[in-house]
């Protein structure tokens, strides 16, 4: 296998995945295997299915439709509300989506009706992130509408936290939450089985008994992928943080000046860069760039090495202190941060190397 490539443990996934599965079985809440950040790689998916995880989620159609065709069979959530251009592909191959725009869960209940199954949808609520969902005075109104169309099914009401605004999912706004489910079951005689209330910035409040009951539902990626809750990026007890390593190569170790002569200008990213001079120091290039890995989420796993910087094709490293040896043709790895995994999933000059497998 060729440099670079991420390193899949494949047994920790199975390991995260069954650790939150426990931890939200406890509090009644059925987990959601959010696999968009590894780009719904198949094995990663059937990893977390092997940890016990009943239902996937992707952000993306072309991602669920992989898994899918993979022959997974478990129910399929699209976690982005839905392209209107995309519903007649989302109601064959998603089981739920999460949606806000009323146009939208029209032209989705058209699809359905057009191909005889029924779409069921969350209905997404603004709790304040202000990223999807409509404000909590629409709610009653637009469920009304809702209620009118066949081949959409409203399974009930979500919110999602700290994606945009980085607004944190506290018991209260929970509990608002599931206030306002409460409110439209009442007024319209509904079940409503599903309060499905965030992601991986709710595995703080799980952890310490904070979700409020009357949650169902939680859609976790990066808590199984890094084992990681996501308000302060805290490791979750008994969790591994490193199913997932990135492998690089070296290509270049001299010394150098850790200052540029001369005058500078913009680096290949229109940015203007600024230096500490620390003497004449051992650098390293690794053969990755910024075209395929956030280069600022990456973490050097020996330690002493430090990220200087990058462009689009050259990581730059300084090894001076490095507690290995670092030469010419070294392998160089990394933890990856979840922009710098997300990334460097879609890149195609970043390959892919399973470890462990008990599926
Ligand atoms: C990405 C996403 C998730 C999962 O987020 P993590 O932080 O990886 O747990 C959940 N819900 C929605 C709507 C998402 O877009």
């Amino acid at each position: 296998m060729g440099y670079p490539f991420i390193e899949i443990d494949l047994e920790k996934i199975t390991a995260n995945a069954h650790l939150l599965v426990n931890m939200c079985n406890a509090h009644n809440i059925q987990i959601v295997g959010v696999a968009k950040a590894v780009c719904a790689d198949i094995d990663v998916a059937k990893a977390m299915l092997a940890g016990g995880v009943p239902m996937l989620g992707d952000s993306r159609v072309q991602n669920l439709r992989r898994l899918r065709m993979a022959g997974i069979d478990v129910p399929l959530l699209l976690l982005r509300i839905p392209m209107p251009s995309e519903v007649d592909e989302v109601v064959q191959i998603a089981n739920c989506s999460l949606v806000s725009e009323l146009s939208t869960i029209r032209q989705l209940s058209q699809a359905a009706i057009k191909v005889g199954v029924i779409h069921d949808v969350i209905l997404m609520v603004d709790m304040g992130d202000l990223r999807e969902g409509i404000m909590p005075q629409k709610i009653l109104p637009l469920v009304q509408q809702i209620l009118l169309l066949s081949g959409v099914r409203l399974q009930g009401l979500g919110a999602n936290f700290a994606c945009y605004s980085g607004k944190i999912p506290t018991s209260g706004i929970l509990k608002r939450l599931v206030a306002l489910t409460q409110q439209v079951r009442d007024v319209f005689a509904l079940a409503l089985p599903i309060i499905s209330g965030g992601n991986s910035a709710a595995i703080d409040l799980l952890m310490t008994s904070g979700i409020p009951a009357g949650i169902t539902q939680l859609r976790i990626g990066e808590g199984i992928l890094l084992g990681r809750e996501t308000l302060k990026r805290n490791p979750i007890p008994g969790a591994y943080q490193n199913p997932l390593i990135l492998h690089t190569e070296i290509v270049e170790v001299q010394e150098k000046p850790s200052v540029p002569s001369g005058e500078i200008a913009q680096d290949a990213f229109g940015n203007i860069p600024v230096f500490i001079d620390r003497g004449i120091r051992k650098r390293a290039i690794a053969a990755i760039g910024r075209q395929d890995v956030e280069i600022d989420h990456l973490t050097p796993i020996v330690p002493g090495i430090d990220i200087l910087g990058g462009s689009s094709d050259h990581l730059i490293l300084d090894v001076s202190d490095a507690a290995e040896d670092i030469a010419v043709g070294s392998e160089v790895c990394f933890y990856l941060q979840y922009g710098a995994l997300a990334h460097a999933m879609v890149s195609p000059y970043v390959s892919r190397v399973y470890k462990t497998r008990n599926f």
